[in-house]
């Protein structure tokens, strides 16, 4: 989806060429009223090409503020927001001091710049749109929102300025194997589980080639996973004899799996079936937020309670009408609550059940990783979310969004970064992101992975929470 963002000072009649912009269209493809109102984002169709129109008017408005803050709050806004920037002057005042500092701020941007030159009303007239290519970013174009000259030109010159790359979301090509490492503390069966997937027919390798001073990675490609990744995964069960004697069991195995854990793109978090959730799981869970990693739960020696070994322990047995794997399913859950949304497998390294479904589990948070959030469907659901349970007030003030936008790294692993334009940050209060994150996970299937919000709002800058 091309995103174009539509920049200028004031008056100069961003709004009307806006309008007649998407009126243009005949198709709208959504134009639901009071929703698109606060969002600025209206989405149309050019020479069948889907393009979502952003304005970027009144999102600068600082409460009292100056307007060359304004509007470079607004150039900030549609660079982080848009492929192309529609900037839009007056073509009978000609260059303005705000128009130059405007372009101070485009210029940082390496977006396209496609400039049109409003209020040309006439065919013939005395217009100073010339001193606009002084800057340097091309030819203006010629059009009046007023009586709808040069749309054409200009939609065409938005089409052309395009980055080609920009089309239907697909999954990015990432550049290097996927990194994950199986952490876990101690006897839970992190070894165990690694020479399963060494043994494990197509899932591997050569010997251990790369052993690094913080860990063994086997390099292995998972053709069953999703997509075919190819994978690395770090065994930090393979550091313990260089760990010096006198430390004691726990800083061991806490600096080890700090160590695999930051290097990791996806943490598989090993828990004990016989043992359930424990004080060092939920240590290294912890761990693991803190580093914004994305985590795959794995449910080990599931062998035994399946073959009824073993009695399950006394909190799996809470919620006794639901069958015994979804309780314990449900307690391991409850004892990492904080990462509660992550995928869930029940393995058994000794039997090998259980590790295509780890192994897919694991391809599929590559896959999302991998896959940009279309920006169009995330605002859908910001819009969805505000609407469904709006925040709450502070001092008779609403928080509201108008526009966010999603930044994935190309060829990183790294989580989702979404970069949400508002009025007043200071008005966000933790359940209510707390609610909008759960439905952007669900709408986006980022479960187990992080999302890195970035709030971009209009009171004197503070840092990001
Ligand atoms: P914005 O602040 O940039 O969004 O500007 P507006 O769209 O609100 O327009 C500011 C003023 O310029 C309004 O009075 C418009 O009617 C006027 N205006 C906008 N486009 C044109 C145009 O093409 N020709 C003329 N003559 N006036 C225009
Ligand atoms: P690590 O310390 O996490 O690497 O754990 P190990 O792989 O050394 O395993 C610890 C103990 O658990 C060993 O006695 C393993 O035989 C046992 N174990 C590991 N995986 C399983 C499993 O899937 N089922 C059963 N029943 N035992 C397991």
């Amino acid at each position: 989806m091309l995103t174009i963002a539509v920049v200028g000072r004031p008056n100069v009649g961003k709004s009307l060429l806006f309008n007649r912009l998407v009126r243009r269209d005949v198709a709208l493809v959504h134009d639901r009223p009071g929703v698109t109102r606060d969002t600025l984002a209206t989405q149309c169709r050019w020479r069948g090409r889907a393009v979502t129109l952003v304005d970027t008017g009144g999102i600068g408005s600082p409460e009292g503020g100056a307007l060359d803050a304004m509007v470079r709050r607004e150039a900030e806004f549609a660079m982080a927001a848009a492929d192309v920037l529609l900037w839009v002057v007056d073509a009978r005042e000609g260059l303005h001091p705000l128009d130059a500092s405007l372009a101070r701020a485009l210029r940082r941007a390496s977006k396209p710049i496609v400039i049109a030159a409003n209020k040309a009303d006439e065919t013939a007239g005395l217009y100073l749109d010339h001193e606009f290519c002084r800057l340097g970013f091309g030819e203006a174009i010629r059009v009046s929102a007023a009586h709808g000259h040069g749309l054409r030109e200009l939609t065409e010159a938005l089409l052309g300025a395009a980055p080609e790359t920009v089309g239907p979301s697909a999954p990015t090509n990432s550049a290097r194997p996927l990194r994950w490492a199986i952490v876990g503390r101690p006897n839970v069966g992190k070894s165990s589980l690694i020479n399963r997937l060494l043994g494990s027919d197509r899932a591997l390798v050569s010997d251990i080639p790369g052993t690094t001073r913080d860990a063994i990675e086997i390099p292995m490609t998972e053709t069953r996973g999703p997509g075919g990744a190819s994978m690395l995964v770090v065994d930090t069960a393979g550091m313990r004899k260089r760990t010096r004697l006198k430390d004691t069991l726990e800083a061991r195995m806490t600096s080890r799996s700090v160590h695999a854990i930051h290097r990791a793109d996806l943490c598989v978090l090993i828990v004990d079936a016989t043992e359930g959730v424990l004080e060092q799981d939920r240590k290294i869970a912890g761990i693991i937020q803190e580093s914004q990693k994305p985590l795959v739960i794995a449910v080990n020696k599931w062998d035994l309670p399946e073959a009824g070994r073993w009695q399950p322990p006394r909190h799996a047995q809470a919620v006794r009408d639901l069958p015994f794997k979804r309780r314990f399913e449900d307690a391991v859950r409850r004892g990492l609550f904080f990462m509660g949304h992550a995928p869930l497998v029940f393995v058994s390294a000794h039997t090998g059940s259980g590790i295509p479904a780890l192994l897919s589990s694991v391809g599929q948070t590559a896959k999302t990783l991998a896959t940009p959030i279309p920006t169009p469907a995330l605002n859908q659901v910001v819009q969805d979310a505000l609407a469904k349970q709006p925040p709450p007030t502070r001092q008779g003030r609403a928080f509201r969004i108008y526009y966010a936008t999603a930044h994935q790294e190309p060829g990183s692993w790294n989580p989702p970064r979404i970069i949400a334009f508002c009025n007043d940050r200071r008005l966000l209060v933790d359940s209510w992101l707390a609610f909008l994150e759960n439905k952007v996970r669900a709408a986006f299937r980022l479960e187990g992975i992080p999302i890195l919000w970035k709030w971009r709002g209009r009171e004197p800058d503070r840092p990001d929470r």
